[in-house]
């Protein structure tokens, strides 16, 4: 929307708005908010909301304190389902100093510097996700569990699709908040599921995953369950990804179409791979930042394991799916929805226009089941494989100065940093696994 700051006053009066959160995104990618009354409102439009970042997970210890929240006015939008009157709406803000410079380690200023450097350039990045998540029950106080009696499939309907009524009332409550709904279906995997929104620029589609995941968790637990986007929740089945779908447009026309190469791919296409393949390693610090993250990256379950591109398989690292013309986009199989979003969407757009600027060609295409290869095969073929853990993966990012520009250092380092302790964390566990294969033999 292009709302004004009239449009927005008149909204907040007309619909009887009582609260509006100011919403922003830490850096691992949790949506944070400070809700003020309206009272507030023509305080918080002018830019003059201060808060205390100091306490933020990742930030502390650190000497910034004060900064100021800047509501991004396009973002307004009023929460279907809370109450009727007093309604809560909320904005997505932008993070800025005191002194009135953007704050560098809030994500939504990098994805905007990177959208930036691709407008000189004269692109515009598009990118449409497809987020699974498991629906599971929650015990007697209201806790989550990794439980379902549910027995559902790929395309399942109801009444085995347990999680029918929750997700049709997502789909319906997402289209309320101007959500274009392209699909959504029951997963592979007993109680989980899929639902895809349309494709976006950049900064929208980034906002619009925030909402998404807010959406999903909220309404899932007025019907009495608890939404997952854990990667991997479950050792015996499948895990969650979040595929991305990306093109790049030039005055309105996606650039990445060609009607005359085999794979439906111009230059600008081919370019594109080959950056996202050289920075793949590093990227994945980011789009799959978490332990869990990596639980996902194994055989058998259709995600990635090794680096490969094609666009006849069905289950390659990057897909070119069989959309043409202005729908020609390549997709990105290797995300979850444990990535923030801006940070994902800013390495990929900068890493793709590193492969575009610098005519980076990807290595060719595999047109086989990669996964099914003999590994002489695939050392012959030079097939790499994606980061075993996130400690590999903090080795590449360390190593991949680009990515770490692209995150500014000071960002990187905190994301390092955390990961690193997260990692050491998760290495001094004794697991289940552990104790049912040692503790009688050993
Ligand atoms: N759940 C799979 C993954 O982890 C994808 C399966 C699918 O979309 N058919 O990426
Ligand atoms: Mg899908
Ligand atoms: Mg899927
Ligand atoms: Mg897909």
């Amino acid at each position: 929307h292009n709302y004004t700051r009239e449009d927005i006053l008149r909204l907040v009066e007309e619909e009887d708005v009582a609260f509006i959160r100011l919403q922003f995104t830490d850096i691992f990618g949790a949506m944070k908010n400070m809700a003020v009354t309206v009272s507030q409102l023509e305080k918080a439009l002018d830019n003059r909301c201060m808060f205390d970042v100091s306490s933020l997970e990742g930030l502390s210890g650190e000497e910034d304190s004060d900064m100021y929240l800047y509501p991004d006015l396009s973002t307004f939008e009023i929460f279907p389902w809370r109450p009727q009157q007093g309604k809560v709406a909320r904005l997505i803000c932008d993070v800025y100093r005191t002194d009135g410079t953007p704050y560098e380690v809030d994500p939504r200023y990098v994805l905007k510097r990177a959208i930036a450097h691709a407008a000189e350039l004269g692109y515009t990045l598009n990118a449409g996700p497809e987020c699974e998540f498991f629906l599971f029950h929650t015990d007697d106080d209201g806790l989550p569990t990794t439980l379902t009696h549910e027995r559902g499939g790929y395309f399942d309907v109801g009444p085995v699709d347990f999680g029918e009524n929750a997700r049709r009332d997502m789909v319906l409550t997402l289209e309320d908040m101007g959500f274009e709904i392209t699909s959504s279906h029951h997963e592979i995997a007993p109680a989980q599921h899929e639902i895809d929104f349309r494709y976006d620029e950049a900064l929208v589609t980034a906002d619009n995953l925030m909402t998404f995941k807010m959406v999903v968790k909220t309404i899932a637990k007025r019907h009495g369950l608890h939404a997952t986007f854990m990667p991997k929740p479950k050792i015996e089945t499948y895990g969650s990804g979040m595929h991305i779908n990306l093109s790049l447009s030039r005055d309105g026309v996606n650039t990445f179409q060609s009607e005359n190469d085999p794979n439906g791919l111009s230059k600008e296409g081919y370019y594109f791979i080959g950056g996202l393949m050289k920075h793949m390693k590093a990227i994945t610090c980011i789009t799959n930042p978490t332990v869990n993250s990596y639980k996902r990256f194994v055989p058998g379950y259709e995600a990635p394991v090794y680096m490969g591109w094609s666009s006849k398989t069905r289950g390659p690292l990057i897909r070119v799916p069989s959309g043409r013309g202005e729908n020609t986009r390549i997709e990105l199989r290797s995300p979850d929805a444990t990535a923030n979003p801006y940070l994902a969407l800013a390495v990929l757009l900068m890493a793709g226009l590193d492969g575009i600027e610098n005519q980076i060609m990807p290595p060719d295409c595999i047109d086989e089941n990669i996964q099914k290869m003999s590994p002489e095969r695939r050392a012959e073929l030079g097939v790499q494989e994606l980061p075993r853990s996130i400690k590999e993966a903090i080795e590449e990012l360390e190593k991949d100065e680009l990515i770490l520009e692209v995150l500014g250092q000071d960002l990187a380092h905190k994301i390092i940093k955390a990961q690193k302790k997260e990692y050491k964390a998760y290495c001094m566990q004794v697991t289940d696994w552990e104790i049912e294969n040692y503790l009688y033999k050993m």
